[in-house]
């Protein structure tokens, strides 16, 4: 038998995610953000699910190839644009769609020989400051695109850094209207949190927008909001089993440093899951798990292969019991993906692209 560890890829979820972003974008188009080899999803995993999405974002051009692999035809967009001269050749090949945030990048375009020309996404700098250029360099740049015979439309494209918070959309949409008003093209803004928090407040003013992780089932804004207050489901579960049950005496310590001590005799169970697997190292105990369904807590320090959990809410556990250590159970209990995370101090994106490459995965296929 296999190490009994599992990731389960949800396809029924990812079409529902996908559906819920769309109900929220109002009339805007969707860019399904696949980068990250679909946020440690696999790009082949995934594609059937989210094809009904009107083109694919992400910024590796081994995997804008996948997508043509797969036959996709439709829009896909380099979200960080062309790193060299000769990426442009490919973008020709494979009909690709291009961010351009520098000027670097408009100075390839304009030496490159081709026949076709090419869709840009020029981005403005409205004050994440990331990528983009600055609101004053805009209109130039955009004129010296627009006299380029490399250059077909140019689209109009600027990134939130506080959609998630407080702070909001506000003020970086006013500094890009503000530039932008009276520009012909195109608009795409929002990631998921801006599309799930500000949807109505977007609807006229983006022609597309680029949601990521609320397909995949986090919440952009955990902990204010969970994936029940967005009605996401979760696509990714991380299963296992117990392999080891030790009886605990008062006193006793479980795992590298003795992080957990027994306060009281104690049932434990081992988990054959750890860093390793993609788990996070920084779980400590009390981190949730779920053991044949039923919430309990992480005892001790995460080690390379293995984990500790709690067996006393779950006396009937035994070795073989089901574990899931995020996503949902076999019998229907949810996870979330956000409060593994958060208990290691980071967000659930992390996570999910960190699965690693040893755990086999499978996908649960459409009713
Ligand atoms: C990753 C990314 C997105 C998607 O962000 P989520 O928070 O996952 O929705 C959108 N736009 C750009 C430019 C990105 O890099």
């Amino acid at each position: 038998m296999p190490r009994p560890i599992l990731a389960t890829i949800h396809a029924p979820a990812l079409r529902h995610n996908l559906a819920r972003v769309r109900a929220a974008a109002g009339d805007a188009k969707i860019w399904a953000t696949v980068k990250a080899d679909a946020y440690g999803h696999g790009i082949e995993r995934v594609f059937d699910s989210l094809r009904a999405a009107d083109g694919f974002a992400l910024l590796d051009l081994k995997e804008a190839q996948r997508l043509r692999a797969l036959d996709w035809r439709g829009p896909i967009l380099l979200l960080e644009g062309c790193f060299e001269a000769r990426d442009l050749e490919l973008c020709s090949r494979l009909g690709l769609w291009h961010v351009v945030h520098c000027q670097e990048q408009i100075d390839m375009l304009s030496a490159h020989k081709t026949q076709l020309p090419q869709r840009v996404f020029l981005k403005m700098n409205s004050g994440m400051n990331r990528l983009g250029f600055a609101p004053e360099r805009l209109r130039a740049a955009w004129t010296r695109l627009n006299a380029l015979p490399q250059v077909d439309e140019i689209s109009l494209m600027t990134h939130f850094g506080d959609a998630d918070g407080p702070k909001g959309i506000a003020a970086q949409m006013a500094a890009f209207e503000a530039v932008t008003a009276d520009l012909p093209g195109e608009r795409s803004l929002a990631n998921s949190a801006a599309v799930l928090r500000h949807g109505p407040a977007l609807g006229q003013r983006s022609d597309w927008v680029r949601p990521g992780i609320a397909l995949y089932g986090s919440a952009p804004d955990f902990p204010e909001h969970g994936t029940g207050h967005w009605q996401l489901k979760p696509t990714m579960s991380l299963s296992s089993r117990l392999i080891a049950v030790q009886d605990l005496q008062r006193g006793d310590t479980v795992g590298y440093g003795s992080q957990f001590t027994a306060e009281q005799p104690l049932r434990m169970g081992v988990v054959a899951c750890g860093y390793a697997d993609g788990y996070p190292r920084h779980c400590s105990t009390g981190t949730p798990v779920l053991v044949d369904g039923q919430r309990t807590r992480l005892l001790g320090r995460v080690s390379m292969d293995m984990l500790a959990v709690d067996l006393t809410p779950v006396p009937q556990a035994q070795i073989g019991s089901p574990i899931t250590l995020w996503g949902q159970s076999a019998q229907g209990e949810l996870l979330s993906i956000d409060e593994v995370a958060a208990a290691a101090g980071t967000v659930g994106y992390e996570l999910m692209c960190a699965l690693a490459p040893r755990v086999p995965v499978v996908i649960e296929a459409d009713d």
